[in-house]
């Protein structure tokens, strides 16, 4: 299979012409396109493109969902339901209704789509957390009725407020390694039940997911202990990690990128596809560092290099030039 060089993409109503053209002139060859956002008419346009598409389902987040289960609100270590921040509203990755959605939504999109579509690729497979900046606020979730009656093994029964608490310093205190290892099983246990489904529905379908960019140094380890995501687990249920390596939003270098990518391709058995950032945040993002970036994740990676996202060089020909040279097969100057 040839190398992935696709957009995300979650194409504007208002803007939907001259995001396609910047599609077709960047010479990429797949996108990955939010699931509200398929239409047949635009995968018409994809399949005559040639174009790769696949369907990027969020799994833990969403306003929606909130408002149709409120149960599925987060708890955190301070026993306080999670509110929203911005645009991101954290669901608890443990409530049933939002399982049993997410994956009849995906059921819906293959009835619906499915001969349009190769593959799936899982976004917020994880516990909440805002990490798109470089020192995120590290809480530990979640403790909601639901998920202390799974950790504990008992039948699902309402916490009063010190009960809660008491039994969130147990946990943290007396049983925080087995407190991580659940979560990380819980994650990648959903992970197997979409790919349990993929495999029964439509085995020939690829199944990635998006993975935090965070090595086990970074954070005391918050990428299992936080968010629950162990790539080893993880690599294990999914073709495709996509280490969303978005350097400067995370306040790092863009050689950063080879070090995240490096070690998850060593901690995990799946191929590693890294999706780089071209918005301009925080600040502007030049070309060069776009193309600096662009060098590096395609010198680690023989999958390929996805772009968050298609709108930021929509806007900037600059940008567009740097990416369809790197797509068209310009030369890779970096190496590790
Ligand atoms: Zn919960």
């Amino acid at each position: 299979m040839p190398p992935i060089h696709g957009f995300y993409w979650s194409p504007s109503p208002t803007n939907l012409e001259a995001e396609w053209r910047t599609f077709v002139q960047s010479g990429a060859n797949s996108v990955v396109i939010q699931i509200h956002a398929l239409t047949d008419a635009l995968l018409d346009r994809l399949r005559r493109q040639g174009a790769t598409v696949y369907v990027d389902l969020p799994l833990f987040a969403g306003a929606d969902l909130r408002v149709s289960f409120p149960d599925s609100a987060p708890v955190d270590e301070y026993g306080s339901a999670m509110g929203s921040d911005e645009w991101y509203v954290p669901l608890c990755p443990n409530n049933v209704h939002v399982r049993a959605h997410r994956l009849a939504s995906l059921r819906s999109i293959l009835e619906r789509h499915g001969d349009s579509l190769h593959g799936v690729w899982l976004d917020f497979v994880r516990y909440p957390l805002r990490w798109e900046v470089p020192q995120p606020n590290l809480v530990q979730t979640c403790f909601c009725d639901q998920c202390l009656a799974l950790f504990f093994g008992h039948p699902l029964r309402e916490y009063a407020v010190d009960e809660r608490k008491a039994a969130i310093d147990a946990i943290l205190n007396k049983r925080f390694d087995a407190w991580v290892e659940w979560k990380c099983q819980r994650i990648a246990g959903f992970v197997q039940d979409v790919r349990d489904f993929l495999k029964a529905q439509r085995p020939d379908l690829r199944l990635g997911l998006f993975a935090l960019p965070w090595r086990l140094t970074d954070h005391n380890a918050a990428i299992r202990t936080i968010v629950g995501q162990d790539v080893a687990l993880l690599g294990r249920r999914v073709d495709i990690i996509s280490p969303m390596v978005y350097h400067r939003l995370c306040g790092q270098s863009s050689e950063w990128i080879a070090d995240v990518v490096g070690e998850i391709h060593a901690r995990s058995c799946a191929d590693i596809l890294p999706i780089i950032q071209t918005i301009d945040a925080p600040g502007s993002l030049s070309a060069a560092e776009l193309r600096r970036a662009l060098e590096i994740a395609r010198a680690v990676s023989d999958k390929g290099v996805l772009l968050f996202d298609l709108s930021a060089i929509v806007r900037n020909p600059d940008k567009l030039a740097v990416v369809r040279e790197a797509f068209e097969g310009g030369k890779v100057t970096c190496r590790r």
